[in-house]
């Protein structure tokens, strides 16, 4: 079926969220390396996600900007392509002089949607002191991109806390001053286990904040890269996926196969349970997030 965009059809994400009970979404990263095949990859990438009809296609920003112009051109290039892109911004390393241009720059070439973020704070940084104070927190980003009135503005949940504030209660405080200052939906970090989200919806609901919050699917498919990101991201693994991943440590098809099947059910869980939206880290593994899109019937 062919889809008719109206006339005056928005740009927010948020109108998105409030018209429209199912939403699939992506996650891509830009190429480490600024070589122009590296950028044809990342291209192909988004041409194979366009066809599976998402809602939206985020892109991650490296802390302190380290990859801001290959962010912007991928967010542009989504944006040429049809798709509504959501370009990641992190305050980590700026000042507030630095903050009005970038959101030129992004409105400039159409993004209507930031998932703003403080972003990690490198090790060697003495923070938050000098050029790294202006924003200590990523609600202070949000209320001056929310001041400049052109946004509609994501931010980070954390089902499990967020690694320097495992206390939930903290943590669900934060994403209240986060509404305050101008966030209209939330993107959770990734989960291991659909329990941990639920528990986190009704305590989140349960504090009064009703804002969406899309829950992030991460398929674990390379048991190198995912050790990586569970270094960072703190997130609790079931034994039998910690036992997969170790099984299947020198043996990527397999690992791959057991990361789609998991993918898969921790939808279908989802799913059973009433949840409409999914947020995929695709880690721009166009093949694999396709096969499960197709296989969980999302769209
Ligand atoms: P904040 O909400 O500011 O939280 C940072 C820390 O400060 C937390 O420990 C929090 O509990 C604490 N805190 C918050 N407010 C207060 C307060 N008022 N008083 C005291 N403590 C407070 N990183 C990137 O570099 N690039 C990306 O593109 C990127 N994309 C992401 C996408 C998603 C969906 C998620 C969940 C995370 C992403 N991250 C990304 C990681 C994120 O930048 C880090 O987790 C970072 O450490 C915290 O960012 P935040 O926006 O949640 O910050």
């Amino acid at each position: 079926m062919k889809v008719i965009k109206k006339e005056n059809q928005t740009e927010f994400i948020s109108d998105l969220l409030d018209s429209c009970e199912n939403t699939v979404s992506f996650e891509v990263y830009p190429p480490k390396k600024g070589q122009k095949k590296q950028f044809e990859i990342i291209k192909n990438t988004i041409n194979r996600l366009k066809d599976l009809h998402p809602d939206f296609i985020s892109v991650t920003y490296g802390p302190g900007g380290t990859n801001k112009g290959k962010a912007v051109d991928i967010s542009e290039y989504i944006k040429q392509h049809d798709v509504k892109p959501l370009a990641h911004l992190t305050s980590v390393g700026y000042t507030k002089e630095d903050i009005p241009p970038l959101l030129e720059k992004l409105h400039s070439i159409g993004v209507k949607n930031i998932l703003a973020l403080r972003g990690d704070v490198p090790q060697n940084v003495n923070f938050p002191h000098g050029a790294w104070c202006d924003f200590r927190y990523a609600k202070d980003l949000i209320s001056m991109i929310k001041k400049d009135g052109r946004f509609c503005i994501g931010a980070a949940a954390y089902p499990e806390g967020h690694p320097d504030c495992k206390e939930l209660r903290i943590s669900i405080n934060h994403m209240k001053e986060k509404i305050e200052a101008g966030a209209d939906f939330f993107i959770s970090q990734m989960f291991f286990d659909n329990q941990i989200y639920f528990d986190f919806l009704d305590r989140v609901r349960g504090a009064g904040i009703h804002k969406p919050i899309i829950p992030g699917i991460m398929p674990v498919l390379r048991a190198k890269q995912i050790n990586k990101i569970l270094s960072l991201s703190d997130a609790y693994v079931p034994k039998k996926l910690a036992e997969a991943i170790n099984l299947y440590s020198d043996n990527p098809q397999s690992m791959e196969a057991y990361g789609i099947e998991y993918a898969l059910r921790q939808i279908d869980g989802l799913k059973r349970q009433g949840i409409r939206r999914f947020h995929i880290y695709s880690m721009n593994r166009w093949e694999q997030v396709t096969k499960i899109v197709k296989l969980a019937q999302l769209k």
